[in-house]
């Protein structure tokens, strides 16, 4: 086994990624080594490596859709074994002894270990991660596009399973990029009737090819009105503050409007837009390994894929601009060879 892997690092904050060998140490007992076959570029690695949260650590190895074969396992690995292609996600650790560990909420583990935190991502040759967050890759699924199922995919998937989302409701989904592409596709097929908001005239051409069955344009006053109350379920994937409040008056009672994409400024709204309907504003990141496996499971029997723009790694800051002009439709994703 190799002892250093290639990389790429940011050197320094929004820095451009320059090739760099990590020292790999030794692998935990517990841990799988997946040697990286592809893997996506999520907007969170833009964010890790311009420091845009406060918590990067340099030289910072993004990327955290990764899709790879296990060349090495530890001895107490389970679940996986040498030659297995798996997928590794946002996170590449967590207790299991807590008490959401042991109510099979592992991503909400405050001890998690993340992958593009403080360790190296799979902006590189190899990765390391616990066996239960590398996931077996199911037969049916493209290998080069099933990276982003890992990040994007099971960040829009998890709030439908968890927030026991029917498929007799009625859904919006805010943002049509790389989570809300994904996010039309699950829904369609969950058997939501199914809302895209988008003021983006060429996009809207687009959602309804991807499932979606209405597009509502929020700049559109009257079309918003008339829709006013007929909403069950409004998942935002944007990362840019709005009129919240008209969102929450879109939705009838009980309604829920779901955050995946990280808007940093805060959501303002007047308490009597929750009371009187009974509406929530809730949030989630990611979801547990068990639904990792059931959305894989669920996207292969459907067929249901990003959109992808295939770079090779060696072209990452090429990719890395692209992403950074808003230009990427959907998802891009790293290919080794
Ligand atoms: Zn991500
Ligand atoms: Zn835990």
């Amino acid at each position: 086994m190799k002892d250093t892997t290639e990389s790429w690092a940011a050197m320094v904050a929004g820095g451009r990624l320059v090739k760099y060998a990590i020292n790999l140490g030794e692998l935990g007992p517990e841990q799988v080594q997946i040697r990286v076959e592809s893997c996506g570029i999520c907007h969170s690695d833009l964010s890790m490596i311009d420091n845009d949260w406060g918590m990067s650590a340099y030289p910072l190895i993004a990327g955290h859709e990764v899709v790879g074969v296990v060349e090495a396992a530890g001895e107490m690995v389970k679940g996986v074994k040498v030659g297995d292609r798996v997928g590794l996600g946002w996170f590449a650790g967590s207790c299991l002894s807590c008490q959401p560990c042991l109510s099979g909420k592992h991503q909400l583990c405050g001890s998690s270990e993340q992958t593009i935190v403080g360790r190296h991502g799979g902006f590189a040759e190899r990765v390391w991660a616990h066996w239960s967050w590398a996931i077996p890759l199911p037969a049916a699924l493209d290998v080069r596009k099933a990276g982003p199922l890992f990040c994007g995919g099971i960040t829009v998937f998890a709030p439908i399973i968890d927030g026991g989302v029917k498929p007799t409701d009625r859904v919006g989904v805010i943002g049509i990029g790389g989570l809300g592409h994904l996010a039309l596709q699950f829904l369609n097929k969950w058997g939501c009737h199914v809302t895209a908001f988008t003021s983006n005239a060429g996009k809207a051409e687009e959602a309804m090819k991807l499932g979606a069955h209405a597009v509502l344009d929020s700049r559109d006053t009257a079309a918003m009105k008339q829709a006013t109350g007929s909403f069950d379920f409004i998942l935002s994937t944007v990362n840019v503050p709005l009129d919240w409040s008209e969102y929450l008056n879109l939705l009838g009672p009980d309604g829920t409007l779901h955050f995946v994409g990280a808007v940093l400024e805060p959501v303002a709204v007047s308490a009597f837009a929750l009371i009187g309907g009974r509406k929530k504003i809730t949030g989630s990141p990611l979801g547990s390994p068990a639904t990792v496996r059931k959305m894989l499971d669920f996207a292969a029997r459907h067929g249901i894929a990003a959109q992808t723009e295939d770079f090779a790694m060696t072209d990452v800051n090429a990719a890395l601009d692209h992403l950074r002009a808003g230009e990427a439709r959907y998802r891009l994703v790293l290919h080794q060879e």
